[in-house]
């Protein structure tokens, strides 16, 4: 059964359980939607009183947090891997380290990037006004996040809307709902006010709840189907939603490109958790002239990576999240071959993996070795081989050569540990195959010519383009996160991110109040006149020409004064 049935199967709680071995990690309950509007609802009363806590205050709050996290992070790592199935060296480097780096950053630059400014306001100015921009936090922010990264994403979410001035309610996903409460206990235990940061579980229903109480604003991680939905409810509000996608992104390697590099970072690209993030590389594009060293190279670096349960730490790739996103990949698979595209090396689901794990073997496979796992791991944990109940959810990491852009899986995201191979001859052809897609989260260009590069990646239509480097551009903090068409609207991360948590006041202000404004009624002849200078002479910008309009003006003032 998928895990996600299974779930749903225990009426009024979800039991989230390891994809590597079945076994229940624990269980959460879910929330009704009257708990959900009451979470909103605290939510708000508590705002009122966040919001007026100083910068550094907060920041205190948050650097406490990471010294929390810093404190408990062998045991969060192993929560994050047993949920969603990552081996735990990639919830240290992958969730836990990003987060941390983007909490301090975030925790000493938000004041200075939040400080009122000045803004430049033309020949306005010459009339004794002046304009300010203050910023202001929003109120209640609702996070929905996805399952691939359920540590990281919500909580550097949860981090900038706190430092915004705001507070937060998380509804985690349902496949990993205990890291969601992992994340309430480092705020709670760092000592922030009571529902300053709440967490509500459940499934779909319960996000659905959490949108429709009305929060002030909602980000969204998740699959496209999903966004909609959540874009379409918050509108009945008018709620503003940033929403963070999916993806299809695209890697061209052209002809100069260091191989070696291009070839490595394609193997981690692509089969890192899984292949389950949304930047994962999902097409790669190379030049006709490498294709097959590149090719060869993956191949074999794939071949060396062993498969199994993310907890052991010889595991470089770790079982899927579910049985429903494993079974996309085998129809991808199935649709690659029927389209007469080429499986080198993977392809299959491990089915009979728990077996041979029930008898702690090690094997290796024509193209990776296979974790031994004991007895102690299977569903159950009993140590007998009978009561296996089902294979964990590991694919094998697939490559495939031949793959063009007409076939299905190039164009729906796979989220899974395939990597297709595509080839191409001239620089235009290959913008043109990356940017055939309703996706635009990131892409990557390979070359050793950075200028060649840059112009490129400026012709791709999506977020985020790398040079020489592909995914972890999440992990750095500062830079803004978010997609081009299909992959999203809004951003996290960086400026850009920070300002989708606050709204902007304009204050101004005008020193000279004893002469009327122009503009002012009542209107004549003389009004007219003047505004006709305004369009041809004061809009144009020019001091010169506005000055050839002081007469005119000065003959309105003298009307308006005489009344
Ligand atoms: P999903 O859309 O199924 O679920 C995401 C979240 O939405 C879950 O918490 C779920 O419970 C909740 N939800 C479901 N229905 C809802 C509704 N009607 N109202 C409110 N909430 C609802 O996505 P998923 O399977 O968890 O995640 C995989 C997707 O996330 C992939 O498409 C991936 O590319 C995308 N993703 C994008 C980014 C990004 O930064 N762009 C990052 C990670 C994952």
């Amino acid at each position: 059964m998928a895990k996600a049935e299974a779930q749903e199967a225990a009426a009024g709680e979800i039991i989230s359980s390891d994809p590597a071995t079945g076994r229940e990690v624990g269980r959460v309950r879910k929330q009704t939607p009257d708990e959900v509007r009451q979470a909103v609802e605290r939510s708000r009363q508590v705002f009122h009183m966040w919001k007026t806590t100083s910068f550094a205050e907060r920041r205190r709050l948050v650097m406490r947090a990471r010294e929390v996290i810093l404190d408990e992070m062998e045991s969060i790592a192993e929560l994050i891997s047993a949920e969603s199935g990552k081996p735990k060296g990639e919830a240290i480097a992958f969730e836990i380290a990003p987060v941390l780096d983007l909490m301090q950053w975030i925790a000493r630059s938000a004041e200075k990037m939040l400080r009122p400014r000045r803004v430049g306001i033309g020949l306005f100015g010459l009339l004794g006004r002046s304009s300010r921009v203050v910023y202001h936090p929003l109120g209640v922010v609702a996070i929905i996040p996805a399952w691939n990264y359920p540590f990281s994403i919500p909580l550097g979410e949860a981090v900038m809307s706190l430092m915004a001035g705001n507070t937060v309610v998380i509804k985690p996903s349902e496949l990993t709902p205990l890291t969601g409460v992992k994340i309430g206990e480092i705020f709670e235990r760092a000592g922030f006010p009571n529902d300053a940061v709440q967490v509500v579980s459940g499934a779909g229903e319960t996000g659905a709840a959490l949108v429709e109480a009305a929060p002030d604003k909602i980000a969204f991680t998740g699959s496209v189907a999903t966004g909609r939905k959540i874009a379409e409810a918050a509108a009945k509000n008018l709620t503003s939603v940033v929403l963070e996608l999916g993806g299809k992104d695209p890697m061209i390697v052209l002809a100069d490109a260091d191989l070696e590099a291009a070839a490595n970072a394609a193997v981690w690209g692509a089969f890192s958790n899984a292949g389950q993030n949304c930047a994962s590389v999902e097409r790669l594009y190379v030049h006709e002239s490498i294709a097959e060293d590149l090719t060869r190279r993956i191949v074999e670096k794939t071949g060396k990576l062993k498969i199994g349960p993310g907890s052991d730490p010889d595991v470089s790739v770790g079982p899927m999240s579910s049985e429903r996103q494993i079974r996309i990949v085998e129809r991808h698979v199935d649709d690659f071959r029927e389209a007469g595209a080429e499986i080198l090396t993977g392809g299959e689901r491990r089915a009979d993996t728990l077996v041979r794990m029930s008898v702690a073997s090690t094997r290796t496979s024509a193209n990776c070795e296979e974790a031994s796992v004991g007895t102690d791991d299977l569903a159950g944990g009993t140590g007998d081989a009978d009561r296996s109940v089902r294979a964990p959810l590991i694919f094998e990491p697939t490559v495939i050569a031949g793959a063009t852009n007409d076939m299905r899986p190039m164009r729906e995201e796979t989220f899974g540990p395939t990597l297709p191979i595509c080839t191409f001859v001239t620089e235009e052809e290959a913008i043109a195959l990356a940017n055939d897609t309703e996706f635009g989260l990131t892409a990557s260009v390979w070359t050793r010519d950075i200028a060649r590069g840059r112009r490129i990646a400026e012709r791709i239509e999506a977020g985020t383009v790398c040079i020489n480097e592909h995914l972890y551009t999440h992990g750095i903090g500062q830079t803004p996160w978010g997609g081009f068409k299909n992959s999203g609207r809004g951003r996290t991360h960086g400026l850009e991110g920070l300002l989708e948590l606050v709204q902007p006041q304009h204050i101004h202000t005008n020193r000279i109040t004893l002469l009327p404004d122009a503009w002012w009624m009542p209107y004549s002849p003389t009004a007219l006149e003047t505004f006709r200078g305004f369009a041809t002479k004061f809009a144009t910008g020019s001091m010169l020409k506005t000055a050839t309009l002081l007469p005119q003006l000065w003959k309105r003032i003298k009307e308006l004064r005489r009344g």
